[in-house]
């Protein structure tokens, strides 16, 4: 992340809330409590260098090879985000016709734009036929006979790839373990051929692709090379029965440094599967989420209160589980910085939000500089799968997004304010106009 570094004093642009001569966290140019200050906190901050730092490392890694650089959106859907990606000629992974919409509005090119997912609704694949995808994922027999439906409803042909599960262990968390039989995603590599077969019979799509996704967070490279080997296989054969294959979509999965993770560098992983790939002619396609925005961000918290029990310290900060949920849901580590450094004592804490649940904590145990409410602490690798998996439960408004390009920063989402939590709902007329006591 370095991106994200500390500055001794006296580095401090103008507005830094430092007055106590510690080191300053910056995001580029920007130190972190000038924008906690101006836009409040929670908010999440995007370094604008990292995101295209990343893209350009990984598309460079693929050199040589024709492939195309599909966003997973769903790691950070941002338009500023994806929109950054798409003028250095990435495209997109959508999966949902919301997501749809964003790539789109994005700039994002339609023929750049893949679509996964289990469940999509015929609305949603109208949607992504009338735009133009590259192609569908297509994740089971039922799914490819709706969407040769609605492309005959609508007089075109469908571009498709299966998706296939190719039963290997990514070796991450169950919860984002996508590529072993139990899981619900995509077809077995044995059923495929039959399936393709079926495709091929169906008048309204079009063969073009293969697609297999098996996990997020992998830090090793054997599980990426063990299910290509397999996919790569019946590639061959497939050609060899004249299926038109031209896109081999490899999807994304690559993990990320939280802690002390060692995961492949995007170049390591070219090298390891380019001898897999290389000579069966088509167009890679990648899906990389986690990887391009993971590092990018940070989510700036403001400490409110200090609690201890006979068994534990807690530190009660304004960011919750509804506003990053990875530490809850997946057991995920997450550094906690101190956007200006002290030397106060060390102690170990349970860093907790205001949700009234036991889950909501975003570090367990953790050795803490021991904070003054009113401080800033930055938890950091939470560019991806953070504000996109926010909530707005316990009625708290989403919080604000920011990117730092240079010296400059821009909110790039506004804070949701108390209107925005009752928008399109309505009391109906039979309960009255007011509260019965008021009456
Ligand atoms: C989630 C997902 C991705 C992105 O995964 P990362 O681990 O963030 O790279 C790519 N493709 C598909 C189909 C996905 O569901």
């Amino acid at each position: 992340m370095d991106d994200f570094i500390y500055r001794g004093p006296g580095a401090q642009g103008g507005g830094s809330a430092n007055r106590t001569g510690g080191e300053e966290l910056f995001c580029e140019g920007v130190p972190l409590s000038k924008i906690a200050r101006e836009v409040g906190t929670p908010v999440y901050i995007y370094s604008y260098h990292t995101l295209t730092r990343h893209f350009r490392v990984f598309d460079e890694a693929f050199d040589g090879i024709p492939h195309v650089i599909c966003f997973a959106m769903k790691a950070n859907s941002n338009l500023a985000v994806v929109r950054s990606f798409a003028a250095l000629g990435g495209g997109a992974d959508v999966v949902s016709g919301g997501e749809l919409f964003r790539a789109l509005r994005a700039g994002v090119m339609p023929s750049r734009i893949v679509y996964a997912g289990v469940g999509k609704t015929e609305r949603e694949i109208e949607a992504a036929l009338k735009a133009g995808i590259l192609m569908f994922n297509i994740e089971s027999q039922e799914e490819l006979l709706a969407i040769d439906k609605v492309a005959g409803r609508l007089g075109v042909r469908a571009p498709i790839a299966l998706r296939v599960n190719p039963d290997v262990d990514a070796k991450t968390h169950p919860y984002i373990s996508t590529g072993l039989k139990k899981n619900k995603f995509g077809v077995s590599i044995e059923q495929a051929m039959d399936e393709y077969e079926r495709a091929e019979g169906l008048p309204n799509v079009e063969v073009v692709g293969i697609h297999q996704h098996i996990g997020s967070q992998l830090t090793e490279i054997s599980p990426f090379v063990d299910s290509l080997k397999k996919t790569a296989e019946l590639v061959g054969r497939l050609k060899s029965r004249g299926f038109g294959i031209k896109y081999i979509d490899v999807g994304g999965g690559l993990g990320i440094r939280y802690l002390n993770e060692k995961p492949p560098l995007p170049s390591e992983l070219a090298r390891a599967i380019r001898p897999v790939l290389e000579d069966l002619g088509c167009t890679l396609v990648f899906e990389p989420g986690r990887v391009l925005v993971g590092n990018a961000g940070c989510l700036v918290t403001k400490v409110l209160y200090r609690k201890s029990t006979q068994e534990k310290n807690f530190v009660i900060v304004d960011a919750g589980m509804n506003d990053l949920v990875r530490p809850t849901l997946y057991q995920a580590y997450h550094e906690i910085k101190q956007v200006i450094t002290t030397d106060a004592p060390e102690f170990s804490a349970d860093v907790v939000g205001p949700i009234c649940e036991t889950g909501d904590f975003l570090a367990k145990d953790r050795a803490l500089r021991v904070p003054q409410p009113g401080e800033f602490l930055a938890v950091m690798s939470a560019g991806a799968y953070g504000f996109t998996m926010s909530s707005n439960y316990n009625s708290r408004p989403r919080v604000a997004e920011v990117m730092v390009d240079g010296d400059r920063y821009y909110i790039i989402r506004r804070r949701e304010d108390y209107e925005d939590l009752v928008s399109g709902e309505e009391i109906p007329e039979f309960l009255g106009e007011k509260a019965a006591h008021d009456a």
